[in-house]
């Protein structure tokens, strides 16, 4: 305006009045039009540097300072892309909370769109279908899961329930099975949800046998039980049949007493706290206790008997369940007592290790275990030798009891066996359960 006023003031020395202040007038509304067309100019370059930049919110900030009217709409736009800045950042934010919290999920998650095509899908996802989380995104999923199963429940659009397949990976020696349930949200999209059951389906499996197993083993002696008492009743016996039958009859219920005992035994090994590591049992009573059973035991069941040995070691304790502690060793014993043929020989002994562990060893001549049944052994009901076991008032179980007891005592269980060279059994005690003591407190202790 200055340039405008001085310029009219020369031009009207020369052409007058109004022509000067025309002049003015026009070059004032130039140098106006040049200096908004800079101020435009530097917004524009400013706003369109925004729209390229990564981190907006801190770019917004830096808008060009500007005088007057310019000066507000640059204050301005630059506020509302702060504004617009922080709730992206927001929005990203909870976002990436929400998919992170979808990773952290147990369950396999896959978002589909309306055409079935992957749009996102979790780490547990990928493991479960075996995806490639970004190279299979916009995939249709009926491309990638190929089960006939799943075609076929996806194609029925019955979702109210779930559709059980094999896992990637899955293999006849080691299956995997999946749950997979499709949920619908949105406008036709789906949530595909996957459990791997493996483990559930084989709790379920196991609890199948053992129910059948345990109902088997009650309904045998229980057939001969109500035989035996309908001949008591119905047929009119001399004296020496009759207590034949008795004797018979309480053979079989002392065997179904026995199945429920140990069945109780497992299942308070199950329920109950883990051993304490400050309740001492001394070894000796524990094996003089195991020794007195195995001698009655081979004279009932071996008329020439066993040779029996007994080597109890240095005098120790250890911390644990005095019954469990004694069921275990008393399973070992007596399963050699009772699977070695009459005449064999059972060595049963305590050592102590250097490292402070102790070994409780029972090894005996009789027959062996082929090398395919060891893995086995301790499987519930799991009998190599069915008959020899029934005889001699086996459940079955024994082994699954020392297992147990072995593991709540921290301590390993060893079978070594080969085929007619005999078979060793060893519960391994950790150090912390074993400690050594003067013969003078067996004596106080007795
Ligand atoms: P059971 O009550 O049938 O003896 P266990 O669980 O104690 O059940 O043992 C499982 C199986 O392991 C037995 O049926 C038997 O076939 C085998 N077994 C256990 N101990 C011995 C042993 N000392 N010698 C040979 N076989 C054994």
């Amino acid at each position: 305006m200055i340039v405008g006023g001085g310029l009219g003031f020369w031009a009207r020395t020369v052409n007058g009045l109004s022509f000067g202040l025309g002049i003015g007038l026009a070059v004032a509304a130039m140098v106006w039009l040049v200096i908004d067309s800079f101020f435009i100019n530097r917004l524009l370059r400013w706003l369109r540097t925004e729209q390229n930049k990564d981190a907006p919110a801190v770019m917004a900030s830096s808008a060009p300072s500007m005088p007057g009217v310019w000066g507000e709409v640059a204050d301005r736009t630059r506020r509302l892309l702060k504004n617009r800045d922080q709730q992206l950042q927001e929005s990203q934010a909870r976002l990436d909370e929400f998919l992170a919290a979808m990773q952290a999920s147990p369950s396999g998650v896959v978002l589909l769109d309306a055409q079935g095509r992957i749009e996102w899908c979790n780490q547990m996802a990928t493991q479960h279908f075996g995806f490639d989380a970004q190279r299979d995104v916009l995939q249709h999923i009926a491309n990638l899961v190929r089960e006939p199963a799943f075609k076929a429940y996806m194609a029925a659009g019955d979702f109210s329930h779930d559709v059980v397949i094999p896992g990637n990976f899955s293999t006849p020696a080691r299956p995997v099975k999946l749950s997979v349930h499709v949920h619908s949200y949105g406008k036709n999209r789906k949530l595909v949800l996957s459990r791997d059951i493996t483990a559930v389906e084989l709790a379920e499996a196991m609890r199948r046998d053992f129910v059948a197993n345990v109902s088997h083993e009650i309904r045998t002696p229980l057939t001969v039980l109500s035989g035996f008492i309908e001949t008591l009743q119905t047929l009119p016996l001399k004296e020496p049949e009759r207590a034949r039958y008795l004797s018979l009859m309480a053979q079989q219920s002392q065997r179904m007493q026995t199945l429920v005992n140990d069945l109780l035994t497992l299942s308070r090994l199950e329920g109950s706290p883990f051993p304490g590591a400050n309740d001492w049992t001394t070894l000796s009573a524990l094996l003089a206790q195991c020794e007195q059973e195995a001698r009655a035991l081979s004279g009932v069941i071996a008329p020439q008997g066993h040779r029996l040995e007994f080597d109890p070691g240095p005098a120790c304790e250890i911390a644990g369940v005095q019954t469990e502690l004694y069921s275990a060793m008393s399973n070992l014993v007596t399963n050699a007592v009772r699977y070695t043929p009459e005449g064999g020989l059972v060595r049963v002994s305590w050592t102590l290790r250097d490292d402070g562990r102790g070994e409780f060893k029972v090894r005996d001549t009789g027959p062996g275990i082929a090398p395919e049944h060891l893995p086995r052994l301790t499987e519930r009901f799991y009998r190599i030798d069915r008959s020899r076991s029934r005889e001699t008032g086996g459940t079955g179980l024994g082994l699954a009891i020392v297992k147990h007891v072995a593991q709540r005592h921290g301590a390993e269980l060893n079978i070594k066996s080969e085929i007619g060279q005999g078979s060793c059994f060893s519960i391994i005690f950790p150090a912390t359960r074993v400690r050594r003591i003067q013969v003078a407190q067996i004596v106080q202790a007795a």
